[in-house]
């Protein structure tokens, strides 16, 4: 029987958690979720099929008829809705732009939540990341992180991945667009972003990634690292 490890990563756009968390996972053999890849994923769905994010019934039957699954096997794990990769997709703009509206639908948060616990169950060695992993999804975790950074840090951040993908970026409107999904994720009514209490607080604003990193992974050595040595 494997023991499990769940650790969660939780906090707002561009606070460096994706990058952080697959590294975290790898550098610790745990495997690793992408939450908010599950939203952009119904988001993108939805666009693709015509379907308005603001109309709540209709997304919300959409997502309740979605097969949403990863594949493990690829590196980080690809995002399939009904049986089509749609990886490419999550991280364009008008799916940035609709998400947060799709992932303030409660009906939606309640198929994906579950489909989290159940990926948990499956895949009981993790690091999870997104906004409510630590809150709502796994109370239980060993381990909890919360990380945050100034908005303009972030912002800059954002720039600096799209730019270095060949495309142009406008900070000013980055930073435009992270504090609308800010605003709209920890406003509202189910899972909205929040610090659990029991999670540390790690402010990365002025930390490099490489910082981040060895500091999360010294703070999980120390709290479980019997249940690390334990991996199978
Ligand atoms: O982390 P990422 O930027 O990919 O998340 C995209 C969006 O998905 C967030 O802005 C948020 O609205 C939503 N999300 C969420 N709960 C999660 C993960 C993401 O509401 N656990």
């Amino acid at each position: 029987m494997v023991e499990p490890l769940i650790i969660t990563l939780d906090g707002p756009a561009g606070s460096g958690k994706s990058t952080v968390s697959r590294r975290l996972a790898e550098q610790l053999g745990l495997e690793f979720l992408d939450t908010g890849a599950m939203y952009r994923g119904i988001a993108a769905a939805c666009l693709d099929l015509g379907i308005d994010s603001a109309d709540t019934q209709a997304v919300a039957e959409l997502a309740g008829h979605c097969r949403i699954e990863f594949n493990w096997q690829a590196e980080p794990p690809n995002l399939l809705i009904n049986g089509r990769d749609v990886t490419d997709r999550l991280r364009d703009a008008d799916v940035s732009a609709a998400v947060s509206d799709v992932a303030a639908i409660g009906a939606v948060r309640d198929v994906l939540v579950q489909e989290q616990r159940r990926i948990g169950t499956l895949h009981p060695r993790l690091v999870t990341e997104g906004r409510d992993q630590g809150s709502v999804v796994f109370p239980g975790a060993q381990v909890k992180f919360f990380l945050d950074a100034d908005p303009a840090v972030r912002a800059r951040r954002r720039a600096d991945q799209i730019r270095q993908s060949g495309r142009d970026a406008d900070e000013a409107e980055i930073l435009r667009k992270i504090l609308t999904r800010d605003e709209r994720d920890a406003s509202r009514k189910d899972g909205p972003l929040i610090k659990p209490d029991d999670a540390e607080v790690v402010d990365t604003s002025d930390l490099t990634l490489d910082q981040v990193l060895a500091l999360l992974e010294q703070r999980v050595r120390e709290r479980v690292g019997a249940a690390l040595e334990s991996a199978p």
